[in-house]
């Protein structure tokens, strides 16, 4: 089953001064390539511009506004149409919730951070078998919502 995948921005796919994280690209095509849909979401607000700039356009299903607080009745506030089944993220409060990986964050460009193919394997054992032993998986607390999308 394909997962609606959810990606933080800042300091999960881009450094402080807006690079974007190696492997991000290949990631989001692999994932779709194996029937997930890639969601991007920030507290800061809507980041159109900075997924246009990275030509990442085609591969992003939604971008939406991050609830940075009460996230389960933030979706609803925030206009978020999908329940994010795997939240990636360098806050950990958030994945806690909805349950996916913790990242490392990637503050500074560095060609040689590999942590994409990382989460990209963590994604992968969790649509499998639905769990990973992986160092920064976090198994859901708040259970998806019958009723909801
Ligand atoms: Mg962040």
């Amino acid at each position: 089953m394909g997962l609606k995948i959810f990606f933080d921005v800042d300091y999960t796919i881009l450094a402080v001064d807006n690079s974007l994280r190696p492997g991000t690209r290949d990631t989001f095509e692999k994932l779709i390539s194996d029937g997930h849909d890639v969601y991007i979401w920030s507290g800061v607000g809507l980041r159109n511009a900075e997924i246009r700039h990275h030509d990442l356009e085609d591969l992003v299903s939604g971008v939406y506004r991050k609830p940075i607080q009460n996230y389960v009745a933030g979706l609803l506030e925030f206009d978020v149409p999908h329940w994010p089944d795997f939240v990636i993220d360098d806050y950990p409060e958030i994945v806690e919730t909805f349950g996916g990986v913790v990242c490392q964050p990637y503050y500074f460009r560095s060609a040689s951070d590999d942590e994409m193919e990382r989460i990209y394997g963590i994604i992968s054992e969790f649509a499998e078998t639905g769990e990973s032993a992986q160092v920064g998986y976090r198994a859901a607390t708040n259970g998806r919502p019958p009723t909801q999308e």
